[in-house]
């Protein structure tokens, strides 16, 4: 049985990598304020969509929270440095539902552990990043397959902990990974998948990894592994941070749907070297190492027409 890749691996994500681009000065800004204008409007046309479902759908606090989300936000430039921060905002927090919290909580996820990352590497240098996606096969009821996705890979986990089997996870000194869903491009069906970024100092053997994971899930051998480039390894972490569903390739009925099933569950987890690294629950950035520097506070409102600088 040969692996192969899965169908459509998703190695790109630009909202997040524009967005935790090598810039975060005052010049990045306005394209930061068109994906934020375009992630905003999204959110309206999904909340437009639950206002003309039949009531009791959904608890009403989530469409209002759902509809004013962002509706002001304040960046704060300091400028002796260049650096513009995400100062203030009225977020939703409903990252399965609003694209613009699923952008703000990829990219806090995405610094948190790329900071950690930094600390593990300079502690254990000869560990190397990997970039390993795990599938189960593709069925008509989400909440079945994201089950079934959860326990294959928890039971992965167990036989590395056993130590009775061979694993092919034996030699992975930490890992963090996380759940997305979407309909398979070819069956139209739900596809859960995850995508982890495995620390070893050598790459897990990916023929073994797909025999193993084939005998924990019985319907699926398709596995990734490949190396994350160590001089730039935002572009292979951001794989794991992105979003947990991609709104612009989904109906918002199906937004809707996975919402529903998926809420409340946690869809970020890690092991070993990466365990304990806690992500910020403020959605804004932190600016706290920019204490005591001049600023200027930018507020903008969003208007139809996306989002506009004006007094606050
Ligand atoms: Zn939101």
């Amino acid at each position: 049985m040969q692996p192969r890749p899965p169908p459509d691996p998703e190695r790109r994500n630009p909202d997040l990598q524009e967005q935790d681009g090598v810039s975060e000065g005052i010049e990045a800004l306005p394209n930061r304020i068109s994906r934020y204008s375009k992630a905003k409007k999204t959110a309206i046309d999904i909340a437009e969509y639950i206002g003309r479902l039949p009531a009791g759908q959904l608890p009403p606090t989530t469409l209002n929270r759902l509809q004013s989300c962002g509706d002001y936000l304040i960046f704060r430039h300091f400028f002796t440095v260049d650096e513009v921060k995400l100062h203030a905002a009225r977020l939703c927090m409903q990252h399965l539902l609003c694209p613009l919290c699923a952008i703000r909580r990829g990219a806090k996820a995405l610094k948190a552990y790329l900071d950690r990352w930094e600390v593990i590497q300079a502690q254990k240098p000869a560990l190397r990043p990997f970039l390993v996606t795990l599938t189960v096969k593709d069925g008509p009821d989400l909440l079945e397959r994201f089950r079934h996705l959860h326990a294959a890979q928890r039971e992965l986990w167990k036989r590395k902990h056993r130590g009775r089997w061979c694993s092919s996870l034996n030699d992975v000194a930490g890992a963090v990974w996380s759940y997305e869903v979407k309909r398979g491009a070819g069956s139209g069906l739900w596809h859960p998948h995850l995508h982890m970024i495995a620390l070893a100092e050598s790459m897990p053997d990916q023929q073994d990894l797909a025999r193993e994971w084939h005998a924990i899930t019985g319907d699926s051998h398709i596995v990734d592994v490949r190396p994350i480039d160590q001089v730039d390894p935002a572009r292979g972490f951001i794989e794991v941070f992105k979003y947990a569903v991609k709104f612009s390739d989904q109906s918002h009925a199906d937004t809707v749907h996975a919402f529903l099933t998926l809420r409340g569950k946690r869809l970020l987890a890690s092991s070993g070297c990466f365990r304990g690294v806690v992500v910020p629950e403020s959605l804004c950035d932190d600016h706290t190492s920019l204490a005591g520097l001049p600023f200027v506070d930018l507020f903008y409102r969003y208007m139809p027409g996306g989002y506009t600088l004006t007094r606050p």
